[in-house]
């Protein structure tokens, strides 16, 4: 059966069928929650909730949408955003690229020959090359720039979950080595231990599952938050930000994503998973058990079946 394509800001089946898609994946066990930052490990693997936020600030949730969990890589798209706000695109570019890497997001290997750039700003080095520019731009306001930013986005003011922030802090060896690669290239002028901790501390920045939707409603709606109705990202930006998380988003199976889901969309390894319909609506999901490349297995799942259901894709045609 085959659904009719829908241009309405919001779907009108969308809440039976966030709750079935809700109910249909639940069941799904496959995937491991992460547990290289001890502190992750100790979520209950159970969780699942899914959401949906359009431009015009109408936010539906299934599951268990009450449920805080840290942002990690999906802080990635907007810290860009901020430093591209700080900086400006050229000097951006000059320290981080645009090119997908098909490697894993924490590769130690993602630097560009020559420059030294890091490939893209949603994989580690590269986002730690973006902490360093909003770290030379913004000096001691780095982080209150950072932090509201992303409250901006979000439509409130958001916590950092302290425990998440010191446990990668005190083992995030990969990370480090990754920094000190970058320190070593001249990519960035900032201290790696002051560097891995502005980075890392966005990465702890706690969401639920309607925050999330409300951050990727805000970038459908081209940077205008739906609820205060602020501009927090000028549109512009916004549209670069939109096109990397098509091409970079998901790391190595960013061309199999664009393929099946045909919609900019990032991940983290809490478990939450945002996609974008541009000028519609975003679907975030979180469930913590992830596949191989560091997505929830049950979020992918259910974005994607949503997405084909309402033929989302870019690609779609609607004529
Ligand atoms: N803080 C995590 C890290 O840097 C984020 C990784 C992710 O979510 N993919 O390893």
């Amino acid at each position: 059966m085959t659904t009719p394509p829908c241009r309405l800001p919001l779907p009108d089946d969308a809440e039976a069928v966030l709750a079935e898609l809700h109910r249909v994946h639940a069941p799904l066990t496959d995937g491991r929650v992460a547990d290289y930052i001890p502190e992750l490990a100790k979520v209950e693997a159970e969780r699942f909730a899914l959401a949906l936020a359009t431009v015009d600030g109408r936010v539906l949730a299934v599951g268990d949408a009450d449920h805080r969990f840290t942002l990690q890589s999906l802080s990635k798209p907007f810290a860009f955003g901020l430093a591209l706000t700080l900086c400006g695109r050229d000097t951006v570019h000059r320290r981080v690229g645009v090119e997908p890497t098909g490697d894993a997001f924490n590769s130690l290997v993602e630097l560009e020959d020559g420059s030294h750039r890091p490939y893209n700003p949603m994989v580690n080095s590269g986002a730690m090359a973006v902490s360093a520019l909003i770290a030379e731009a913004a000096g001691g306001e780095a982080w209150p720039r950072v932090q509201s930013l992303f409250d901006g986005f979000a439509g409130r003011s958001l916590s950092v979950d302290e425990a998440v922030f010191r446990s990668e802090l005190a083992t995030g060896h990969r990370n480090r080595a990754i920094a000190h690669l970058l320190k070593h290239h001249g990519v960035m002028a900032a201290e790696v231990e002051d560097l891995l901790a502005l980075y890392l501390r966005q990465c702890a920045l706690q969401v639920d599952v309607r925050d999330l939707a409300r951050m990727g409603a805000t970038l459908a709606a081209g940077g205008r938050q739906p609820q205060h109705g602020g501009t927090v990202l000028p549109q512009d930006l916004v549209r670069d930000l939109l096109s990397l998380m098509l091409t970079c988003g998901m790391y190595d199976s960013a061309g199999r994503w664009a393929y099946e889901v045909g919609l900019p969309a990032k991940s983290g390894v809490s478990g939450g998973v945002l996609a974008v319909v541009a000028g519609r609506f975003a679907l975030a999901a979180w469930s913590p058990r992830l596949d191989g490349a560091g997505h929830s297995v049950r979020g992918i799942k259910a974005l994607k079946a949503l997405a084909q259901r309402w033929r989302l894709s870019l690609f779609d045609h609607h004529g």
